[in-house]
This record gives structure tokens, C-alpha cells and sequence, in this order.
């Protein structure tokens, strides 16, 4: 759960009290509160802390009325105010909210839900009205393009088109939990990057930090990816900012049904394939299918990939982008002349790519010295039992407590000296920060986003052998491909076949990429996106302008 930074700017000690114990006590959110009695001093700590939300009394002792208000607005920016109101001081609470402040809650009369909520809704709604596209996560999908598009000569006009998405649609939707207490009101988005060259494809993540710009920067990365794979697709992503973890299975299909009646006019087998991605499988996956099939009035199990394979879904899908990612891992040691036999590999992340992956380094002989999840990271440098591990989180949903290795933080995790480092959970691990302690010799990403471009510049000057998100994790697309194309054939392949074509589809894509950074002078990531962002910017110039 994601704590809520609250600063309280409030004379009345009673008042105070009240306002903190009721924030503290909430269940559903975590509240770190400070507390002024002040004007300066709340203008103080306003300067010194970046806080998330503010609670503020117009009538302190050394300012009153709009002139409390303005000089907070000042000092606060974009950051949410919720004004905290005497009962004879209404239409001034009033005036605030019409010069922009959030909210405003009569002091004394005022339940704690109706308190919490407010807060929460504060800000939601200051995200929502500033930082949708204002996500360092999509600066960076930005920053790399812009960076390919330099060193390629990317045709201006072709540049421009490419930076924004061209469809992207944010929908609200009402969400009531199994209590039936209240109706939350919940974002969720779904972005179209490029529909040049087929129907766009991506995943759909759960995570209470989605937004517009998050969204948009992994529709991008589809769109390079399916092209640096030449597949048919342009890129897509959508999500929905809440922790799938809180939610109960009754919940968790009420919310996938009524998102996917949101989105329901942009996706179909020949518009838009979902798929999944963070926090989704393919039980959300199953119930985006029927919810599609019971507004067409059939089945179309082709309207999404990652299903389960009664539906319709490939066998191979669920362990695609790990077992991909290790077909790469084995031509890159080819490549550098490393024996797997005798290295060393960490992972981070032990969801559905990480444990895979795991597995399969596993399996080609690597040791894998170093696994963590969101809770912990575990080492052991004999080499950890993969298998024990899983069946460890299968019985307790956590890394936490596996017996046969020692807890270290995530940090410590990705420091580990090992040959392979495989980040394989959230964006943004590897940065300008870490980076000069990251001891691998080989690095395959199987997150999306998990470096920043200042940490790229440093692991290029210690000679990390980089296989770049697009390229790294690009088994897991390729096989929805191939689902897709079964489904819409109607003629399912056997296993050896999946595995047999996804392996040939990444050598050649590894291929292709590492000729093109050798003969182009690039690293392993600009020539990823080149060789991708080229065959977009020919699709486009090949189709021409319409009208
Ligand atoms: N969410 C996965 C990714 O980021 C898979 C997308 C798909 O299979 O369409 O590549």
C-alpha cells in the first residue's frame, strides 16, 4: 500500500488530534501525517517536503481567510489542498474551492469515511488533472526514441508522430468491494501507440501507480518490440491504478468485467488484443474474453492472448517471455564466449517472467545465486533449488522465510557479484544511482523499463552486455502472436512447435540487432529500437497520408 504523505495546518489542537487519529485508523490507505498550527510554519515544511496532500484551516493565528489560501497555493504547486472549514466560515471554504482547492469539510460535522475519502479523492483527482502524462517512466520511452531518432536520421515529421500515441482513452469506473459499503470511483486506461500495421497488442497491468503516462510509455515499447520481432502489430498497453493484491476473486472479476466494457469499442481481434502484464494472468484474461463474447453474442477467443488453453490459449504462452528471454541469454554467452556451466545468474522478480526464467537458467546449468520479490530477496551462493523456491511461494505467497538461503533487500540483490543480472519486476531499478555497483557482466531485462538512461551510459562504460527490454522480454508478444494466429486459424500447435518458432523469431531478432550494433558502432538497446522504429517509419511511408 502506497503511503499517503499528509500535511495538516491547523490551530485548534483538538481539531488536530481528531483530524490525525481518524487518517491513522483508516484500512484501505496509509497516511504519514505532519502537523502545523501556523501558517509559516506549514510554508516551512511545505518548502522542505514534497507532500501529497494538504489539510488546511484558512484561520490561523497569523493569517487568515483566501490570504491563507493563496499563500499555500503558492508554496504547494500541484500538490491537493483540503480545506478544513468552521461551521460559520462556508462560503469562504467555498471561494477556496473555486480557486483551487480540492475539497472542503465543515470541521465538527464533518464522519471520519467522509474525511478519508475526500483526502483520497484529493489526490486522485490533483493526479489525475497533472501528472496523467507527467510520468518519468514515459520521459524515458521518450528520451530513448528521441535518442534512436538522432542517431538514425529519423525523418522529422515521422519523429513527431511517433512521440505521442495516437489513441489513448482514460475511463473512470464505478468499483464496490465485496462489503458493499461504498462505490469507488477507479481509473483505467487503454493506449493505442501505432495502428499502421495491424491491429495494436499489449497487456493489461494492475498497479495502484498506472496512469496515462506509465500506459503510454509501455504501448511504445510494444510498438519497437513487435517490430524489432516483425510481427503484425502496433503497439498497445492499458491498466487500472488499483493493488489487484487487496482484492478478493469476486472482485477482482467485477473489476476486469466492467473495464473491459469501458474499453469495449477499441479492442477486438482485428482491433486491439489484450494480453496480460503486471498484476493481470490468465484468469483476468478468461473474463475479458467472455465479457467481449457476451457483448458480440459468441465466443471470440481471439480477442485476447494469455488465456487459459481450454479457451483457446497457446500452450507455452505462460512461461513465453521467460523461456524466451534464456534462448537470448544462451546466444549472448555464446556471443561473449561465457560458459553457462560455470556462472552465476541473480534474479529479481519472481512472478510469472522471473520464475520462469529462473527455472530455465536453471535447467542450461546457471546457478542462480540471488532471487526477491516484492517482500524480499534471498542468496545463497551454492545456488538456489528453483523448484523449492516455487513450491516455498506456493504454499506461502512469499519469498519470506524459504529456509535454504539467507534474506537480503532488493538493493543488496542487485549489487550481487553474478554474471547474469536478470530484473524481471518493476521499471526503474537500475539507475544513475546503483548502477556503478552492479557487478554483471551480462544484463537481460525482462521487466519493461527497468533501466534509466544515465544508468545505461554508465553499464555501456563498464562493458554490461545488454539485452534490452524490447528484445528481452519479446517472447512473451511473440508467443500471443502465436496464440493469435492459432485462434484465428483455428489450428492449435503442439508445444515443440511453439517453442521451436519462438526460438527461431528471438536468435533472429538477437541476430539482426547485435549485427546492426557492431557494424553501427551502438549499444545493444539503440540498435533494439532502430531496428525497430525503421520498419515503423517504412510501414508509415509505405502507407502514405490519408486524405
Ligand atoms: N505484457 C507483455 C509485454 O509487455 C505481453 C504483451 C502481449 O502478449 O501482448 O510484452
Amino acid at each position: 500500500m502506497k503511503t499517503t504523505k499528509a500535511l495538516v495546518i491547523e490551530d485548534s489542537a483538538t481539531h488536530r488530534k481528531l483530524v490525525e487519529s481518524i487518517l491513522a485508523k483508516s484500512e484501505d490507505d496509509h497516511f504519514a501525517i505532519e502537523t502545523a498550527q501556523r501558517l509559516d510554519e506549514g510554508l516551512q515544511k511545505l518548502a522542505r517536503t514534497q507532500y501529497d496532500v494538504v489539510l488546511l484551516d484558512l484561520m490561523l493565528p497569523d493569517s487568515e481567510g483566501m490570504e491563507t489560501f493563496d499563500r499555500v497555493r503558492q508554496q504547494s504547486g500541484h500538490v491537493p489542498i483540503v480545506v478544513l472549514s468552521g461551521v460559520d466560515d462556508v462560503n469562504m471554504a467555498a471561494r477556496a474551492v473555486e480557486a483551487g482547492a480540492q475539497a472542503f469539510l465543515v470541521k465538527g460535522e464533518t464522519e471520519a469515511k467522509q474525511l478519508i475519502r475526500a483526502v483520497r479523492y484529493a489526490v486522485q483527482r490533483a493526479h489525475a488533472e497533472h501528472a496523467e502524462w507527467d510520468a518519468p517512466m514515459f520521459h524515458l520511452a521518450q528520451q530513448q526514441f528521441l535518442k534512436a531518432a538522432h542517431l538514425m536520421g529519423l525523418d522529422d515529421n515521422i519523429r513527431e508522430r511517433l512521440l505521442f500515441p495516437q489513441r489513448s482513452l482514460v475511463v473512470t469506473l464505478p468499483f464496490r468491494r465485496d462489503d458493499y459499503a461504498e462505490v469507488e470511483t477507479v481509473f483505467g486506461y487503454r493506449v493505442q501507440h501505432v495502428l499502421t500495421m495491424g491491429p495494436t497488442k499489449g497487456g493489461i497491468r494492475y498497479h495502484e501507480e498506472v496512469n496515462l503516462g506509465e500506459t503510454s510509455a509501455l504501448a511504445m515499447w510494444m510498438t519497437w518490440k513487435c517490430a524489432l520481432m516483425r510481427l503484425p502489430f502496433g503497439g498497445a498497453k492499458g491498466g487500472v491504478a488499483i493493488d489487484p493484491t487487496t482484492l478478493s476473486r469476486a472482485e477482482l472479476q467485477r473489476l476486469t468485467r466492467r473495464y473491459t466494457t469501458e474499453i469495449i469499442t477499441m479492442i477486438g481481434p482485428d482491433k486491439d488484443i489484450p494480453a496480460p502484464d503486471m498484476g493481470t494472468n490468465e484468469q483476468v484474461m478468461a473474463w475479458v474474453m467472455d465479457t467481449y463474447s457476451q457483448h458480440i453474442g459468441h465466443a471470440v477467443p481471439e480477442v485476447v492472448t494469455g488465456k487459459p488453453v481450454s479457451l483457446g490459449g497457446s500452450l507455452g504462452r505462460r512461461e513465453a517471455t521467460g523461456r524466451g528471454l534464456v534462448y537470448l541469454v544462451s546466444e549472448a554467452a555464446a556471443h561473449l564466449h561465457m560458459d553457462l556451466k560455470r556462472s552465476t545468474a541473480v534474479v529479481q522478480g519472481f512472478g510469472n517472467v522471473g520464475s520462469n526464467a529462473a527455472k530455465f537458467l536453471e535447467e542450461m546449468g546457471v546457478r542462480v545465486i540471488g532471487v526477491s520479490d516484492v517482500n524480499t530477496g534471498i542468496y545463497n551462493e551454492n545456488g538456489l533449488s528453483i523448484n523449492a523456491l516455487s513450491e516455498h511461494v506456493a504454499k506461502h505467497r512469499t519469498l519470506v522465510g524459504f529456509p535454504d538461503g539467507q534474506e537480503i533487500t532488493n538493493r543488496q540483490l542487485l549489487e550481487l557479484p553474478c554474471d547474469i543480472l536478470v530484473p524481471a519486476a518493476m521499471q526503474n531499478q537500475i539507475t544513475g544511482e546503483n548502477a556503478p555497483r552492479i557487478q554483471c557482466k551480462l544484463l537481460a531485462e525482462g521487466a519493461n523499463g527497468p533501466t534509466t538512461l544515465e544508468a545505461d551510459e554508465i553499464l555501456n562504460e563498464k562493458g554490461v552486455f545488454v539485452l534490452p527490454d524490447i528484445l528481452g522480454n519479446a517472447g512473451g508478444v511473440t508467443v500471443s502472436y502465436f496464440e493469435w494466429v492459432q485462434d484465428t486459424q483455428n489450428y492449435n500447435w503442439t508445444l515443440e512447435e511453439v517453442n521451436d518458432r519462438l526460438h527461431k523469431v528471438m536468435v533472429d531478432a538477437f541476430r539482426r540487432t547485435t549485427m546492426r550494433a557492431q557494424r553501427d558502432k551502438l549499444d545493444m538497446r539503440t540498435a533494439a529500437l532502430i531496428e525497430g522504429v525503421q520498419r515503423v517509419a517504412e510501414a508509415k511511408l509505405a502507407r502514405g497520408l490519408f486524405p
